[in-house]
């Protein structure tokens, strides 16, 4: 079979890979679509150290190909999401709340980190009964590949703000994991949800998706401008939705005593991420700081598909780009340089 792998930092490429084979409790998907993640891009550059021959992607959808002897829940042929994070359940951290950290510090981040991930023609799953999930008929494949992802991760995102009903929210930077923050927002109650970014496309998308109003980083000074949106208050919540040191620091700011920092980006480069004293209160403000892995399980997907049952959002608004798997090289080139407006490519098989 076809895989999109990873040679070392910054190449990409194609490879020959065999059909993997299931243990006892593991499915293997044939796959039908996928989305490329910005983190995919940030692997390739070394985020996480070198890797060779590692097929690249977390984030698809597919067929049962075949399951191992334990597996119940499912059977040849169905067609099911599977999470971005496939955790070990057994593990002491996802006993304790937090399956995401099972094994170690994101441990359960397995796909294109410890072992081949979904652009593959064939991937193989782990603990299968509970990391994947059947897709009802009427949600296409289109739509429930946001599942494994960017509604969990960015609907985290929300949830870890504690967001009142009613209350208020900052989220900065607006691609798919921050637009999904946005509706994340508006589902947990916000009565004022604040999308700060500077592309027209996106800012479009964010009040599609819930944001009432949007702050445009480029023309005006955005801690200033949310302060005003606020009355001087400050928002309930900041999600930080890049992973940049300098809007880490600006939710920090934005954020009013007692309030909660949610922490979705991915902070890649550098030894430290900075906290701003003073608007921290000298450490004294009860401004909480939560930080997340997109949480898997399917539990956790079956939520994530009987929102999209229901019609409470439409994901596909985000595809603005469908490669075939074969040109998943200039599909990773485009997500990577961020060329002609792309927030999220859809690849189908
Ligand atoms: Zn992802």
């Amino acid at each position: 079979m076809k895989a999109f792998v990873m040679n070392g930092i910054g190449r990409v490429g194609f490879a020959d890979k065999p059909i993997p084979t299931p243990g006892p409790n593991d499915a293997i998907i044939k796959a039908t679509r996928a989305l490329i993640c910005t983190s995919d891009a940030h692997t390739v550059h070394g985020a996480i150290g070198p890797r060779e021959n590692l097929t690249l992607g977390h984030e698809a959808v597919g067929i049962v190909h075949e399951i191992g002897s334990n597996v119940t829940h499912f059977k040849r042929g169905d067609r099911v999401v599977i999470g971005a994070i496939t955790p070990d359940w057994g593990d002491p951290a996802s006993q304790a709340g937090y399956s995401s950290q099972s094994g170690a510090a994101l441990g359960g981040w397995k796909f294109a980190n410890i072992k081949d991930g979904t652009f593959a023609e064939y991937f193989h799953v782990n603990d299968a009964d509970a990391n994947m999930a059947l897709i009802p008929s009427g949600i296409s494949d289109d739509a429930a590949v946001y599942c494994c992802d960017m509604m969990s991760t960015g609907f985290k995102a929300a949830e870890n703000g504690a967001i009142p009903i009613g209350g208020t929210v900052a989220v900065f930077a607006l691609g798919s994991v921050g637009l999904m923050s946005i509706a994340g927002a508006r589902l947990c109650g916000a009565g004022l949800i604040i999308g700060v970014d500077s592309i027209p496309k996106r800012q479009e998308l964010a009040r599609a998706y819930g944001a009432d109003a949007i702050v445009d980083f480029a023309r005006e000074d955005v801690v200033k401008r949310i302060m005003e949106l606020t009355g001087g208050a400050g928002v309930d919540a900041a999600i930080e939705a890049l992973g940049s040191d300098e809007s880490f620091q600006n939710a920090i700011k934005v954020t009013k005593p007692g309030g909660s920092i949610s922490n979705a980006g991915y902070h890649g480069k550098g030894d430290f991420v900075s906290i701003p004293r003073l608007d921290w209160g000298v450490g004294m403000a009860e401004k909480t700081i939560r930080t997340l892995l997109c949480p898997g399980g399917r539990l956790r997907m079956e939520r994530m598909l009987r929102l999209l049952q229901n019609n409470r959002l439409d994901p596909t608004r985000m595809t603005t780009h469908t490669f075939k798997f074969d040109q998943l090289e200039r599909a990773f080139e485009m997500m990577d340089k961020k060329l002609d407006g792309i927030i999220k490519p859809l690849i189908t098989f």
